[in-house]
This record gives C-alpha cells, sequence and structure tokens, in this order.
C-alpha cells in the first residue's frame, strides 16, 4: 500500500492519497483545492475511485465538491451520523471560520461502524470513533489507521465544537486501545505516530 500525505489548506489537514493497485487511489479528507488534489493524484499516475471522510468539519472538505466533479462523480464514504455536518454549515464550522458557508449533498455513501470498503486494491475497515464529531470515524486499512480529528501523536480532538463531547471521544479512544497489533497512525493534522507509542504515551489513552 502506498500512502501519500499532503498538508493543505489554513489548518493544515492531511489530506492522503492511498492506493493498493497502483492504479486507483482513495483520497481521505480531501481539506482544500480540489484542483491541487487532482495534479497531486495525476503526478503519482493514479486514477480517484472513492473519496472518504473521517468527518466532516470545513478543514477537511473544502476541496470535496471540486475533486468529486473532477474525478467523474466519485462515492463520497462518511459516517451516517456525519451527513448533517457535511449539510449544514452551522455545524460544519464553515461559516463561523471562513465566512463563507460550505455544504456538500452528492454522491454520498453512508457507513456504520465495522462496515468495510474495498477500493483501489484496499480493504478498509470503518471504526466508529464519535467525541470530537458525532459522526467521526476511523479508516483501518491492515496496520494502518487513518485517525482524522479522533486521535493526533500526542493528543486528540478538540470537543468544544458543536456537538462535541470529551466523554464520548475517552471511551471512542478505547475501541483504539483493544486493537493489539501495533499499527501506523495517520493523523488529521501533524505527524504520524504509531498506536503502541500512543498507548504508551498519549495521556487521553491511558
Ligand atoms: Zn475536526
Ligand atoms: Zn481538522
Amino acid at each position: 500500500m502506498e500512502i501519500h500525505t499532503y498538508t493543505l489548506g489554513s489548518y493544515q489537514t492531511n489530506c492522503y492519497i492511498v492506493s493498493g493497485d497502483g492504479k486507483g487511489c482513495v483520497v481521505i479528507d480531501p481539506a482544500d483545492n480540489g484542483d491541487a488534489i487532482l495534479r497531486k493524484v495525476k503526478s503519482y499516475g493514479y486514477t480517484v475511485e472513492a473519496i472518504f471522510l473521517t468527518h466532516a468539519h470545513f478543514d477537511h472538505i473544502l476541496g470535496l465538491g471540486r475533486l468529486v466533479s473532477l474525478s467523474g462523480n466519485v462515492p463520497v464514504y462518511l459516517h451516517k451520523d456525519e451527513v448533517k455536518y457535511l449539510e449544514n454549515a452551522y455545524l460544519n464550522l464553515s461559516e463561523e471560520v471562513t465566512g463563507t458557508p460550505y455544504t456538500y449533498f452528492d454522491n454520498l455513501h453512508v457507513l456504520n461502524d465495522n462496515d468495510k470498503i474495498s477500493a483501489a486494491g484496499v480493504e478498509f475497515s470503518v471504526i466508529h470513533t464519535p467525541g470530537h464529531t458525532e459522526g467521526s470515524v476511523c479508516y483501518r486499512a491492515g496496520n494502518t489507521i487513518f485517525t482524522g480529528d479522533t486521535l493526533f501523536a500526542g493528543s486528540i480532538g478538540r470537543t468544544d465544537f458543536p456537538r462535541g463531547n470529551y466523554d464520548v471521544l475517552i471511551s471512542s479512544l478505547e475501541k483504539l486501545k483493544r486493537i493489539d497489533e501495533d499499527c501506523d497512525v495517520y493523523t488529521g493534522h501533524g505527524r504520524p505516530s504509531t498506536l503502541l507509542y500512543e498507548k504508551q504515551f498519549n495521556e487521553f489513552m491511558q
């Protein structure tokens, strides 16, 4: 599996371009500038097969609409409890932070906990990890986990946004702690880590 990190947008969000077959790719969190993301995808020789959202805060979705239309209306996967954030500029914070409401409605495929998605030669499983938002998920592919704003290297996502809940996020981390194998952790912001390291040193994982 090839994983390319493309950090973009005013909040330095990590967009991941993931391919298992070297031809197709999944774009996780098209944070900003769909044109630039597609250029990056093409530079690796890939075509976009699907877009996955870890959650729908504005800083993870501002490139979404443009990337979907440039990529031939590929499917957009997100948890069922996250659809309302995508459709609501108050919940996704775009209105408050950027001053320009951003919403998106098309090609949505809703996910539940433990769902499996095969795309670009990779099998992903969905781990529902609410707390940062109600429909936040982590995507696991083998011993790699994309954690969005649920888990960062040495920290966790904020819970003081609309419908965030600290206690719920802490119990979501229990799900990640129950994974026995060590995994590479690719976060929504900042550097990557490993699950073993976070279990040992992240105070929120204790
Ligand atoms: Zn967020
Ligand atoms: Zn974020």
